[in-house]
């Protein structure tokens, strides 16, 4: 996909989100990953043999995953222009159901309920989920497919250029993510620092672009995509020259279900071993941060997306 249909995907996701503000928009937000009768098929018997063989999971009894995310994460998981999640990790989960044999389901949720709904409105989630020692107390992960680091996004000409120049900022982050924690983290050592945290990274960033807030911090990837909207107006600093250290991605499980941990690692691997996902990253990934949407759509998603701006504020 184009960066500008990405970008138009994202700000639409982002009024989608914000003028539902209820965090189960199941109906318009739910997609199927089987890609046709023939998918549905193997679906059936692989589900069987799979269980067969290495224990069953209670999760995929159904022969559904239920896969929740936050679909306002580019190019991870933004939601298309028919309304549908996509980006890489909705396409790697859809690829990893295939490889189970059962049917994937994907609903969008707020990021910060997704551990919470694990095992119970949700089998598992995908969402550019960073392994923590906090979120392993409550759910297991799959291996980690992905490695991430965090970035600030500063309006261009900005004085921060390192750790030290957060002292005194009013640092936007998104609310239950690593960037949050370590801006909290920041903020109990330094008085001086604030974190105001927000539903969505897009939201933050039209905070900054306000002045409201001195600086965003969020993901490597995230980060390239909203500031490259803004050419001119905003940059993304390296997280290294912050001192933040790599974070690893995987996929969120209930805790105990090796069954299904097992699985979801084969197909994992599988997927690794085959090119599926090497492709997936160049289809999603790689360019989706060069390109710089200096266009139209770029312009016209922009005041949709102050429109969504005005329905939320900063958590404090
Ligand atoms: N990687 C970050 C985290 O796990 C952010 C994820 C996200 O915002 N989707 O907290």
């Amino acid at each position: 996909m184009k960066m500008k249909k990405i970008m138009a995907a994202v700000l639409a996701g982002a009024m989608a989100v914000s003028m539902c503000g209820c965090g189960d928009s199941k109906a318009a937000a739910t997609t199927s990953a089987a890609a046709g009768s023939s998918t549905a098929a193997a679906a059936s018997t692989a589900a069987a043999s799979t269980a067969a063989g290495e224990g069953t999971s209670k999760a995929i009894a159904d022969g559904v995953l239920t896969v929740g995310t936050n679909a306002e994460f580019p190019p991870f998981e933004y939601v298309d222009d028919n309304g549908d999640p996509d980006g890489f990790d909705i396409a790697l989960i859809k690829a990893i159901g295939e490889k189970m044999g059962v049917k994937v389901e994907v609903q969008n949720m707020e990021f910060d309920s997704l551990v919470s709904s694990i095992g119970n409105k949700i089998d598992v989630a995908i969402a550019g989920m960073t392994i923590t020692d906090e979120r392993k107390e409550t759910v297991d992960f799959s291996d980690p497919y992905y490695e991430a680091l965090q970035y600030v996004i500063v309006p261009s000409g900005s004085a921060i250029k390192s750790a030290a120049d957060l002292s005194g900022k009013n640092i936007g982050t998104q609310l239950g993510t690593t960037g949050d924690l370590i801006v909290q983290d920041l903020a109990s050592k330094d008085s001086t620092v604030t974190d105001s945290p927000y539903d969505t990274a897009a939201l933050a960033v039209q905070d900054l672009l306000n002045g409201k807030i001195d600086c965003v911090i969020i993901d490597k990837n995230p980060a390239e995509v909203l500031s490259a909207q803004y050419t001119g107006k905003l940059s993304a600093l390296d997280g290294k020259a912050f001192d933040f250290g790599a974070e690893d991605y995987a996929i969120a499980m209930p805790k105990g279900d090796t069954a299904l941990q097992t699985q979801i690692n084969k197909a994992l691997a599988d997927l690794k071993a085959d090119g599926t996902f090497d492709a997936l990253v160049k289809q999603y990934i790689e360019g989706s941060d060069s390109a710089a949407a200096s266009d139209s759509t770029a312009a016209s998603t922009s005041a949709a997306a102050s429109t969504a701006a005005e329905t939320t504020t900063a958590a404090k």
